[in-house]
């Protein structure tokens, strides 16, 4: 009787498919192909069935810092036909003086960002992954445990097997089970609120404008959407009260039109055919650390922000891209290891700033639109108008639309990962 050969252990494993966990997958494919390692990238949800809860219904505004390590992975090419450019933004608030607008062309940028369907950029990815082979794909397929074991970790798979891992990466989102396994705690902070999305026709063209309108009822974002995606189409995000926006959300299309319009004015003209409304209640989620032993917490897993500046995205795919190039950096040698704490320590102390920056910002926003009355609200009217012919706050604005603030990874500044680990490699004697 032969005895079972223990199951091999894997370099990586990946949980969650997602935005973000799909571009740590491809950012580290190629890498991992020229040592002769592979990622496991196990995903809940079956593929190409429209059930993913990252590639949704909704759309993503892009940095240009996204835009450029979206293009390194080879994946901007396959959304651009579907990409639409934010040429301006244009931020008010509904019965105030103040408005200020941010233009690209006066901060020396060819877009402020760019709009994707989500649907669009998983189609891309997934395409991508599903030929690669460094990339096993497991979906659906659903991690239910997790257990330490010696120089690994073990993860449970609901189809009753196991899979052993040198480092595991949580990216499973923000009510993350994999980061809870792991041991690490996460605060989260209900905002009270709800995004209820949809898509509208306008009836004037949007000119690659994108609004952020402050309101009583909440803000309201409305971004350009690409002519591939219908006429004059517009993405709408707005933020209500749980209450109201379960009601805006049951209204028949006329009535939902009505109010969006009352809500937002007439910038855009009459809008017209609503697409489908899809609602996300609203939480400030962190993780207290961004690692523990072999395991590593990136994306919305690792912190889940409020919408109002878009940016939860742009973030994550730097968490990404940040993991990528610490674990890349040591894969030269036969022997390196993934999860080691070196890895993991570098990991952490590279994202704390960014990270610390972006929530620090977002929150501070929704805490300053939130306000309805008072000097708050004064400070916002006079904030904008600042804002308006303050070139500092502009230009900081722009900063994050490039990505910028702190050493940039590899993959940011456009540069492949595998280069640096083909150098370490015929350095090693
Ligand atoms: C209304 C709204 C608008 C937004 N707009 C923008 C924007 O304009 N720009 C921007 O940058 N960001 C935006 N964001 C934020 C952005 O959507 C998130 O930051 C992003 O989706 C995070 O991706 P993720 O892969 O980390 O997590 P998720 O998108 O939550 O994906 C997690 C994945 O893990 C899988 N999974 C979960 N549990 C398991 C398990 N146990 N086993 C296996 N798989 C599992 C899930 O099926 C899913 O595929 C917006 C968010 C909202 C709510």
């Amino acid at each position: 009787m032969s005895a079972t050969a223990p199951a091999p252990v894997v370099d990586l494993a990946i949980v969650g498919g997602g935005m973000v966990g799909a571009c740590l997958a491809l950012a580290l494919a190629d890498t991992l192909a020229a040592t002769g390692r592979k990622v496991v990238l196990l995903e809940a949800t079956p593929p190409d069935t429209g059930q993913s809860p990252s590639f949704d219904g909704r759309t993503s505004a892009l940095s240009n810092g996204s835009r450029r390590i979206l293009t390194t992975l080879g994946v901007w090419e396959a959304v651009a036909t579907q990409a639409a450019p934010i040429h301006r933004i244009h931020i008010s608030d509904r019965g105030r003086f103040g408005a200020a607008r941010i233009d690209a062309k006066e901060q020396g940028l060819e877009a402020m960002g760019y709009v994707v369907p989500n649907r669009a950029l998983g189609a891309a990815l997934w395409a991508r992954l599903q030929d690669h082979p460094a990339v096993e794909l497991r979906a659906p397929c659903r991690v239910v445990g997790l257990e330490r074991a010696q120089e690994c970790v073990n993860l449970m798979l609901d189809d009753g097997t196991t899979l052993a891992a040198r480092l595991v990466v949580a990216a499973d989102g923000a009510q993350s089970a994999v980061r809870e396994a792991a041991g690490v705690t996460a605060t989260a902070d209900d905002y009270g609120q709800v995004a209820l999305i949809t898509q509208v026709s306008a009836g004037k063209p949007h000119a690659g404008v994108a609004y952020e309108r402050f309101t009583t009822s909440g803000p309201i974002a409305v971004l350009p959407l690409p002519p591939a995606l219908g006429h004059q189409r517009v993405a709408t995000v707005w933020t209500l009260a749980p209450a109201d926006a379960a009601r805006v959300r049951a209204l028949d299309d006329a009535a939902f039109l009505a109010e969006l319009q009352q809500a937002f004015g007439w910038r855009l003209g009459l809008f017209s055919a609503p697409g489908e409304r899809l609602a996300y209640p609203l939480a400030l989620v962190q993780a207290a650390s961004l690692v523990s032993e072999r395991v590593a917490i990136i994306g919305n897993a690792a912190q889940g922000l409020h919408p109002i500046a878009g940016q939860g995205f742009n973030l994550g795919l730097r968490d990404a891209i940040t993991l990528a190039e610490c674990v890349a950096d040591v894969l030269g040698p036969p022997d390196g290891d993934p999860g080691s704490a070196a890895v993991l320590q570098r990991y952490a102390a590279w994202r704390a700033a960014d990270r610390r920056l972006l929530v620090r910002f977002t929150d501070g926003l929704v805490k300053l639109f939130g306000a309805k009355l008072g000097p708050l609200r004064a400070a916002r009217s006079l904030g904008l108008s600042l804002f308006d012919v303050l070139p500092p706050a502009k230009a900081a604005m722009s900063t994050l639309s490039t990505g910028g603030g702190g050493e940039l990874p590899r993959l940011a500044r456009g540069l492949p990962l595998l280069a640096a680990v083909r150098a370490a490699r015929e350095a090693t004697p």
